[in-house]
This record gives structure tokens, C-alpha cells and sequence, in this order.
């Protein structure tokens, strides 16, 4: 929004703002913020920033104790959700004593990944399009101690409205894929977070109702390049929740909410620029794709069971990786299968937008680190020119579950618990480290925090399993 402190301090008088909102992704991916007066938003807070404690946000071990925050002037929105005016700046992280840029902060390590993906030679620019899969619930409301909500989760199973003893019925909660109202009852609820996010000045390309029946919706922006794209997700994300609670509801991205209904997915569509030019596409290429795009593919399949111990990385996210709701299961890549890792959308055909998505991430992750791994796994398969035909990635456009047992077994499968992924992530890690784009120090501390949270799940007895074995 803005290119100097100047312009940003005039905004703040002519709009008499009186709250500057300092936001920050820790290592996880959430949100922080820390408010400041106007009267505080002086040329000093660039260079000195505002001090908050490192360690209670997830970098301890990497560092603890205090760090700074300053504003990334270019970031710059009015908060549409503060009552009194109220200016936000996304913020980068630095080291309180020296004023270096913090090394684990998410955003600087995209940063680091870009420059070495422009110190390659390879390109000047990787360019992204995350896909926004969300839920939207209706708030969880008690009656008579009885969680109503639940009662409407459980019956989707039927259309009878039965409970109230009558032989109503309602509208099948099923077939939400870009359904039309009445089915889709969210039209106004996703038109308002996209004017929002307009207003805040992101573009977005659509939004509709996804497959998953009872309110699974669906929100995307144009390509765009990797800290834009960072920022984005974490503006679509908090729009998206404050708007649903401003209307009594909750919106959830968690990757399985529901049982039985398709999962929510953050596919990222992805291509390289040099000179302006799409590096991926070639006219005689397979599906249009040049050498630099497949071996960028063959490093992304190589490494995929690694990747996803940072673009999955959550107990529930493996709860989506299933068959049977075109959620990514193998390691290979097609144009159609959407059971495939990575899927070329033939709808892009154009010079400038020929390109891929790679299926399985999830917004459970920090789409900073989600896009600086991505990009470091496909710079190492075009230095290795790992081709993925001969590694036995593909392309296959078939059904593979109609495949016999042993011929799918053929394919390498994607893992199936975070535990699996953060195992591939210890053993698999070098090409994150080249360029010093991440740091040892910085996995370890991903993979002991992720394994607690993992164990926090296997040690707790789950609902199911009273259903299985309480009276056995
Ligand atoms: N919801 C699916 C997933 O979990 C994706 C559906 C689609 O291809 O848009 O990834
Ligand atoms: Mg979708
Ligand atoms: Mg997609």
C-alpha cells in the first residue's frame, strides 16, 4: 500500500486513525498482533520497532527471549474489523539487540528461498496461486445442554426431518459443488468476504459453494508472487473468520472437519517467471510443459513424503489424505486425476499461465514455509534434472483405484500420518538447507514441537473408540 513511512503518516492524519495494528505469523502459521497508538507511529518504530517476547510464539529454542517487530510499509490496511479507525501493517520479525531480520521468520525465509531460486540462474521469480478450501458452520448453540449443532452435523446422514416427529423435509445437504441457491445458502456470506478482501485492496479471482455438502465453500486469487501470496492467505483467512462470526457463524479450514465429507484442501498452483516469461511452458511439451517445469515436478514427487512434514502439518490433515474425495493420495502427476499429488489444470493454456497445482497442502500450514519448501524441493529437481517419467511419477491419467492391487502398489503413495512426515522430513531435509534457506536448528524444533502435538492425539482416547470397544 505504501512505498515510505511519509505516505503512511499523511493516511494516518487525513483519516484521523488513531490504532496502528502490528500483525506477525509465528512459526506455526497464526496470527499475532500487538496495538499501538497513532501518536507512537513515528519515523523511529521503523527502525526500532516494537519489543514482544520471541519465546511465546513458537521460536523459542531458535531464540529466545526479545525481538522486534516492524511494519512492512508495503502491507499497509485499514482494519475493516476495529470500531475505532485502525491502520495494520503485516510485520517482519527482527532480533531486538541488532535489528537483524529475525532468521526463522517465516516471511524472510520465502524471502531467503527466492533469492536462491534467483542466485540459481534458474528464474527471477516463482509465481503461486493457493486455493482457499473452508467450512462454514453455524456457531455451536445450546439448548438445554444439548450441543445443537452437533444434532445437524449427525444429520446430514438423512433429509427426513424427522426429529421433530413430523415428514418435513429440507433441501439434501449433499452436491454442494458449485451449487446454486438455495442449496448454496453462503452466496452472501463469501460475496461479503470477497468485497471485504477487495476493500482491503487483494484481488480475487471467484468464489463458490465446493463439494463437501453442508457448507463447504471455496475462495481463489490470481497468481501471484510468493511473500504477496503469504500475505494473502493470511488476510483470506482472518476475513474469512471475522466475517462468518460477524454473522453468528464459524468458518473453519482445518483439512477433515467432517466425517464422510470431503476434506479442505490448499492447493498451490505454481510456475517460474525469467524475464517476465513462463519458464514452465512449452508448446511441445507434454501437457505444455518444458523440461524446467517437469524436472521442477520430479523434485516436488521426490521429495514429496518430506514436504508434507511442513505443507500437512497436522494430525487431521492425514484424516483428509483418503480416498474417495479427490484428496491427493500418490506421488505422481496427470491432468485430470485428482488423486494425483500433482494435477496440470488444462483449462491454463496460455503461454503466461501454463503451470501446476500441487494438491496436497492444507491450511493448517505456514504458507511461508509452505511455498519456500515447495520451491527449494522443485529448484532441486531441475539442478538434479530429476525427470519424472523415469523416476515412475507419471503422468498416468487413469483411475488407479481400478487398478489391481499389485499394479497400484507400483505407485508411491503420499504418507499417511504426520508421523510418517515428520520421519521423511528428518531423514529428507538437505535440499531445505541449501542457501542456508532453512536452518537445522529451525526442523528440529519443527519436528520435536510437531511430534508433541501428535502424541497429545495418539494418547487420548478417541470417541470412535467407545463405539468399537466399550462393551467388548
Ligand atoms: N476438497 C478437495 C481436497 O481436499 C479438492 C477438491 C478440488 O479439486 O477442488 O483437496
Ligand atoms: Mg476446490
Ligand atoms: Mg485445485
Amino acid at each position: 500500500m505504501f512505498t515510505n513511512f511519509d505516505q503512511a503518516q499523511a493516511l494516518v492524519k487525513q483519516n484521523a486513525i488513531r490504532m496502528i495494528d502490528l500483525k506477525f505469523s509465528d512459526l506455526w502459521g497464526r496470527w499475532h498482533h500487538v496495538t499501538i497508538s497513532a501518536s507512537e507511529f513515528t519515523p523511529s518504530l521503523m527502525e526500532n520497532g516494537v519489543g514482544f517476547d520471541g519465546s511465546s510464539v513458537g521460536f523459542k529454542s531458535v531464540r529466545a527471549g526479545d525481538m522486534v517487530l516492524v511494519p512492512d510499509l508495503t502491507t499497509g490496511f485499514m482494519d475493516p474489523f476495529w470500531e475505532i479507525p485502525t491502520l495494520s501493517f503485516i510485520c517482519d520479525t527482527m532480533e531486538a539487540d541488532t535489528k537483524e531480520l529475525f532468521s526463522a521468520d517465516p516471511r524472510e525465509t520465502a524471502r531467503r528461498a527466492e533469492k536462491y531460486l534467483i542466485e540459481s540462474g534458474i528464474a527471477d521469480k516463482s509465481i503461486w496461486g493457493p486455493e482457499f478450501e473452508f467450512y462454514v458452520f453455524n456457531r455451536v448453540t445450546f439448548e438445554n445442554g444439548v450441543n445443537v449443532a452437533a444434532y445437524r452435523v449427525d444429520s446430514i446422514e438423512s433429509n427426513w426431518n424427522s426429529a421433530q416427529g413430523g415428514h418435513g423435509h429440507f433441501i439434501p445437504l449433499h452436491g454442494g459443488y458449485h451449487a446454486i441457491p438455495p442449496r448454496d445458502q453462503l452466496f452472501n456470506l463469501r460475496s461479503e468476504i470477497v468485497n471485504t478482501l477487495e476493500d482491503i485492496g487483494l484481488k480475487i479471482k471467484y468464489h463458490h459453494h465446493e463439494v463437501g455438502g453442508p457448507g463447504q465453500c471455496e475462495i481463489e486469487t490470481p497468481l501471484l508472487e510468493i511473500i504477496s501470496a503469504g500475505n494473502a492467505s493470511m488476510l483470506i483467512k482472518y476475513v474469512t473468520k471475522m466475517v462468518a462470526l460477524k454473522h453468528g457463524q464459524t468458518a473453519t479450514f482445518l483439512p477433515k472437519p467432517l466425517f464422510g465429507e470431503a476434506g479442505n484442501g490448499m492447493h498451490f498452483h505454481q510456475l517460474l517467471q525469467k524475464d517476465g516469461v513462463n519458464i514452465f511452458y512449452d508448446p511441445d511439451g507434454p501437457h505444455l510443459l518444458s523440461k524446467t517445469a517437469l524436472y521442477y515436478i520430479g523434485g516436488l514427487l521426490t521429495h514429496a513424503p518430506a514436504i508434507l512434514g511442513i505443507t500437512n502439518p497436522s494430525t487431521n490433515s492425514y484424516r483428509r489424505l483418503v480416498p474417495g474425495f479427490e484428496a491427493p493420495i500418490n506421488c505422481f502427476f496427470s491432468s485430470g486425476n485428482r488423486s494425483a499429488a500433482i494435477r496440470v489444470p488444462q483449462y491454463a493454456t496460455t503461454p503466461d499461465k501454463v503451470r501446476f497445482e500441487f494438491r496436497p497442502p492444507d491450511a493448517t500450514c505456514n504458507p511461508y514455509l509452505a511455498m519456500a519448501t515447495m520451491l527449494m524441493a522443485g529448484i532441486d529437481g531441475i539442478k538434479k534434472q530429476i525427470d519424472p517419467k523415469d523416476a515412475g511419477f507419471g503422468p498416468i491419467n487413469e483411475d488407479i483405484f481400478s487398478w489391481p492391487p499389485e499394479k497400484r502398489a507400483t505407485i508411491l503413495s503420499l504418507p499417511t500420518s504426520l508421523e510418517m512426515a515428520l520421519h521423511a522430513l528428518e531423514e529428507d531435509h538437505q535440499f531445505l538447507l541449501e542457501g542456508s534457506v532453512f536452518s537445522e536448528e529451525m526442523l528440529t524444533e519443527w519436528i520435536r514441537v510437531k511430534r508433541c502435538e501428535e502424541n497429545q492425539i495418539r494418547t487420548r482416547p478417541h470417541p470412535y473408540e467407545i463405539e468399537l470397544y466399550f462393551d467388548l
